[in-house]
């Protein structure tokens, strides 16, 4: 008998791999799938009847399944099992079958197989998936990097299983090689820091002697306004939720210890082989390594003073100031990520739309948000936009929360409250829009001890001095 060959395919079935078969499967094509422990192909096959699904057992007849150029998604956990996978396919496949790496793989690694693969005259894909179980099923929002020639083959399906926003598909191609895992990763970076200062606002208003389901509200609102956003809304949703075992709010039952996968680290890896700021997210990852250490903070808080914090005169106006520098912050946040993008974009020479990777954004992944069209509109406008705090929307948004945004964070800091998120944010805004910083007597100190020279406010830029500083025994 002969069955009729399928649109695609996809190696290992766990919760995201199942999800984007159904996803595929939904919008028309045939899939064939194939997972390492087969019993789990043939049970997911199984609960999907009369969905045009091929169950595979052997390598080899998932790829005869497919119709050529084959399309195999390889969606296995990050790191050495993707590379098991390409290996064991390689002998199988023909010239241009295209691989797809949809996992979280590191942009390095992405790099590193494309230049392989493009070697055995096969083509590859290395593409974030954002958005999660959900995401994965009724649309995520797709980064995919690799030749513009092998995305044009991929893009019909890859429009027709991406979410939606007015009618466009949140995937767009974002550049050659390494570049679509490189935006993910940053777009996990952006995520840490949205999460550290809702955290941070949540963490004031605790403070302030607001009820959780006060806090609830407060965020439901919050969504309906220019914060709307998929973190705004879950937050609201969580704080509402109560513990079946003791009736209180679930919020109040969890331990304040949290974990992390990595992304965030890397992000702060590769700023720093950059030298660009991202204060924010480092603030945000940081704000986790800390939390993480519960058993010390738990000592030290019987030890190292602090004031103890009253915010109950400040509790009325508070929501409002807040609310705003909750804004401000994530304005620099996106700026700082944006910056980074752009930094790696150049030399790497990837030839990135910002705007276009902020639309893409607007849908299915985890950082969806309404004011992702403002960053699109800015880099609309100016392509060459070199910080978008300068961006006029930006710009008189930031002058016009920046008052309130310093008074949180003094009351904070007057309270002994930690918001290391809002003031690293602060804290860029003021070093930026500085004319004048500290540097000259920085540059003093190094030409004191080291002979690094300085070049003078009177003289010619890129002309240094060197001073004959007196001994210091
Ligand atoms: P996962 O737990 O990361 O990986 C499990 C899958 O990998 C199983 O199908 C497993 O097969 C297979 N696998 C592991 N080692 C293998 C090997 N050496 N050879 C062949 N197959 C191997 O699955 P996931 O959570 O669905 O995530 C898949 C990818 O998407 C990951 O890169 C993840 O980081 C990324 N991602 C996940 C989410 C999410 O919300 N979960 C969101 C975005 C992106 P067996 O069944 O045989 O063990």
């Amino acid at each position: 008998t002969t069955r009729p060959l399928s649109d695609f395919g996809l190696i290992g079935l766990a919760v995201m791999g199942q999800n984007l078969v159904l996803n595929v499967e939904s919008r028309g094509f045939q899939v064939s799938v194939f997972n390492r422990t087969t019993a789990t192909t043939d049970e997911f096959v199984g609960r999907h009847p009369g969905k045009k699904l091929i169950a595979t057992h052997t390598l080899e007849d998932f790829v005869q399944s497919l119709a050529k150029p084959r399309k195999i998604q390889i969606m296995v956990k990050a790191g050495a099992p993707v590379d098991q996978v390409i290996e064991q396919l390689i002998p199988l496949l023909e010239k241009d079958d295209i691989v797809i790496d949809g996992g979280n793989s590191l942009y390095t690694d992405t790099e590193r197989r494309d230049a392989y693969l493009a070697g055995k005259g096969l083509r590859f894909i290395g593409a974030g998936v954002s958005g999660g179980e959900e995401g994965a099923r009724k649309g995520p929002a797709i980064m995919p990097g690799g030749p513009a020639s092998t995305w044009e083959v991929m893009k019909p399906i890859f429009e027709s299983i991406a979410a939606k926003v007015d009618g466009q598909p949140c995937v767009i191609h974002i550049g050659p090689g390494g570049a679509g895992h490189y935006v993910k990763m940053i777009h996990n970076g952006i995520e840490y820091g949205d999460m550290q200062l809702i955290c941070e606002a949540y963490n004031l208003f605790k403070a302030a002697g607001f009820t959780t389901d006060e806090m609830a509200a407060i965020f439901n609102e919050w969504n309906e306004g220019e914060l709307q956003s998929y973190l705004i809304q879950i937050t609201g949703k969580a704080l509402e939720q109560k513990d079946p075992d003791t009736g209180k709010p679930l919020v109040e039952m969890i331990l304040d210890k949290a974990g992390q996968k990595g992304t965030g680290q890397w992000t702060l890896i590769n700023a720093a082989e950059n030298a660009v700021v991202i204060s924010t997210i480092n603030a945000a990852v940081e704000a986790r390594v800390l939390s993480s250490q519960k058993k010390q903070r738990v000592i030290a808080s019987k030890q190292l003073q602090g004031p103890t914090p009253d915010l109950s005169a400040e509790k009325k106006a508070l929501v409002a100031k807040v609310h705003d520098a909750l804004y401000a912050s994530k304005v620099v946040s996106y700026t700082q990520g944006f910056d980074l993008i752009k930094t790696m974009g150049e030399k790497r020479n990837w030839g990135l739309d910002f705007g276009g990777i902020a639309s893409i954004w607007r849908g299915g992944c985890i950082i969806r948000a309404r004011f992702l069209n403002r960053i699109t509109e800015a880099y609309r406008d100016d392509p060459a936009l070199v910080n978008l705090m300068l961006a006029p929307f930006f710009n008189a948004l930031l002058n016009r929360t920046q008052q309130s945004w310093r008074e949180v964070v003094a009351l904070a800091v007057r309270n002994g409250i930690p918001v290391p998120a809002f003031s690293a944010s602060l804290a860029y805004y003021d070093s930026y829009r500085a004319e004048q910083l500290p540097a000259n007597l920085l540059q003093a100190q190094r030409d004191f001890f080291g002979a690094h020279t300085y070049e003078r406010v009177d003289q010619p830029e890129g002309k240094f001095f060197h001073t004959e500083w007196p001994e210091v025994i």
